[in-house]
């Protein structure tokens, strides 16, 4: 089933790692980068403005990923890039530049790359070698929800004495890493979890539910390839998955797939929230 897609809703983290796996994909391990050309000065924020010069003749080292920064490796540094709500990594042709194309990534094989985003929420910045842990975008991330430190007893003891309700709190990147508002709906749903439960009354049991259905959501829609997002495409250039898999995410109303009771929808956090009344304690 496809339904509308939501505007407003920005790329996951499963969204993200697909543009990384595209990305890792298309530079190879033999990617060197020729120049990086700013067509202009800030996104979101100013780009730094020695990262032409740092990156000039470096060759890609790999591509990673941490919370939803796409961190480009190279021996002098890291191109670290967001795709805050509409923006793209994509392979280009020459004479096909766009007015919103902001950065790009020439290669010494004559590609080109482009960071193109039209609402200029994303994010375009340099780490120094040796500069990640310290780095201010990274420096107070939490956990990454599919490694080793995202576990039952890590949650339990996060959420003690918290009276935020628990989807404010998993979706909290100091916390947990990557979680937005789709994907915290649904693992609160798999969980049977209420999603405006406090966080502290969770309890050990839910903990480690709750830490299950997280990896769990997160690992099928990376599968899938992302999900949902508007003007969403591909690192390539490839239009984006839209498959709908949802259980409760823009469901209020509707039959529960396990119960059959109505969907609720809500806000929490400033944030729509749906869950279903009979599943979820
Ligand atoms: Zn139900």
């Amino acid at each position: 089933m496809t339904k509308c897609k939501r505007m407003g809703e920005v790329p996951e983290l499963p969204e993200v790692e697909t543009v990384r796996r595209g990305l890792e994909r298309l530079l190879g391990s033999t990617a060197v980068i020729r120049a990086i050309r700013l067509q202009r000065p800030d996104i979101r924020f100013p780009i730094p403005k020695e990262l032409p010069r740092k990156l000039a003749r470096q060759p890609v080292t790999g591509v990673r990923r941490r919370a939803k920064y796409l961190l480009i490796e190279t021996p002098a540094g890291i191109l670290l890039s967001h795709l805050g709500m509409t923006g793209t990594w994509r392979l280009v042709e020459r004479g096909a530049e766009d007015k919103h194309d902001h950065c790009y990534l020439d290669l010494e094989d004559g590609r080109r790359f482009a960071f193109r985003d039209p609402r200029r929420f994303g994010i375009i910045d340099w780490i120094e070698a040796g500069g990640e842990a310290a780095h201010r975008r990274l420096k107070d991330l939490g956990p990454e929800p599919l490694g080793e430190a995202w576990t039952e007893d890590y949650l339990w003891r996060a959420s003690r004495g918290r009276k935020v309700a628990v989807k404010v709190f998993v979706m909290n990147q100091k916390i947990i890493v990557g979680v937005g508002n789709i994907y915290a709906s649904e693992a609160l749903f798999r969980a049977r979890i209420r999603p405006g439960r406090p966080s502290g009354r969770l309890t050990r049991a839910e903990c480690g539910r709750l830490v299950l259905a997280v990896r769990e959501v997160l690992s099928e829609a990376i599968a899938a390839g992302g999900s949902t997002i508007s003007d969403f495409r591909h690192a390539g250039g490839s239009s984006g998955y839209f498959q709908n898999s949802f259980r409760v995410y823009d469901r209020g109303g509707e039959p529960c797939t396990a119960c059959g009771a109505q969907l609720r929808a809500g806000a929490l956090g400033g944030r729509s929230t749906f869950w279903c009344p009979r599943c979820q304690a």
